[in-house]
């Protein structure tokens, strides 16, 4: 089984809008810098409904043959889903897809699109908005990416025929596994359209890469292959604060439901800060007179 790929499976649509030129995040709407500062802090979630919440999803599954592994696995996929958010609270009630989307809205309907590689294309072009002369730098950016969560869209897009190629295995007795890893992609991306960010984001919030028994944190890039996956009890409290239109919910209010707005106010008002980069790690080993080498082991990281 190749791993060397898997941590790169979903996207940093953040970074991509960042290197597209397409963001120009706003200030949060109607607020008084004060009142962004109280809204985007994370010392007081407020209180929170933890009642057990219903959301919608349509999973479409385009007719192309690129797709027929992935028909075959759909059904019991779509259950290990629904069992995972249960032990969220989060009830995902199935309803049916057609290639037209129905009236999807953030927190109440959501839609996973499982496509051929040309129809991700096609659909993230028109999402991104990306012009046909920023076309073929998107393609560069996107090389190794097989999923976006657009969340003010309410949808994700996958190209199954990437996510074949470079994640599954290809030996039938690894069946079980590749559905692990199909399942734990839809987790990870339903959690992107549930508001929540990469548990790698920042070094300093309450959301770590790994549970303490090592089991992996579903919003993190370890999930591939993985039979369980994990959360901590703040992803808890986000998602219902967002699903029941607590602070959550109005903080992504306030920015649109931008993404990149949203970690930007986050980070700033609770003080969070993100990795350092390989490079500046390197810099910093070179600094303290200990570089290591490239036969330094990284992977292990919980920061990548
Ligand atoms: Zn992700």
């Amino acid at each position: 089984m190749n791993f060397s790929r898997v941590r790169h499976f979903c996207s940093a649509v953040l970074i991509l809008a960042l290197l597209l030129g397409l963001a120009a995040p706003a200030p949060a709407r109607d607020l008084t810098p004060r009142e962004e500062a109280a809204l985007f802090s994370y010392t007081d979630l407020g209180k929170v409904d933890l009642s057990p919440k219903q959301v919608e999803l349509e999973v479409y599954v385009s007719p192309s043959p690129e797709l027929a592994a992935c028909r075959r696995m759909i059904a019991q996929v779509q259950e290990q889903v629904q069992q995972f958010y249960a032990r969220l609270g989060v009830y995902l009630v199935y309803v049916p897809a057609g290639p037209t989307p129905g009236p999807l809205a953030p927190t109440q309907r959501l839609r996973v699109e499982l496509l051929s590689d040309k129809e991700w294309l096609d659909k993230s072009f028109k999402a991104f908005e990306v012009a046909p002369p920023l076309r073929l730098r998107f393609l560069q950016v996107c090389r190794d990416k097989c999923a976006y969560s657009h969340v003010p869209l309410s949808v994700t897009h996958i190209s199954f025929k990437r996510f074949e190629q470079a994640q599954l295995s290809a030996d039938p007795k690894d069946d079980s596994l590749n559905r692990n890893w199909l399942a734990n992609l839809l987790i990870h991306e339903l959690g992107h359209l549930l508001g929540l960010y990469h548990a790698h984001e920042f070094v300093n919030d309450p959301i770590p890469v790994r549970l303490p028994d090592k089991t992996p944190n579903f919003m993190s890039q370890k999930i591939a292959f993985k039979k369980t996956m994990g959360f901590v009890e703040f992803q808890r409290l986000l998602i219902h604060s967002y699903l029941g239109h607590g602070k959550v919910y109005q903080q992504y209010q306030a920015v649109g439901f931008d993404p990149l707005r949203y970690l930007e106010l986050v980070k700033l008002h609770n003080g969070y800060r993100e990795p350092l980069s390989q490079m500046a790690k390197m810099a910093q080993r070179v600094k303290k007179g200990s570089p290591k080498t490239f036969d330094d082991d990284d992977d292990d990281d919980d920061d990548d």
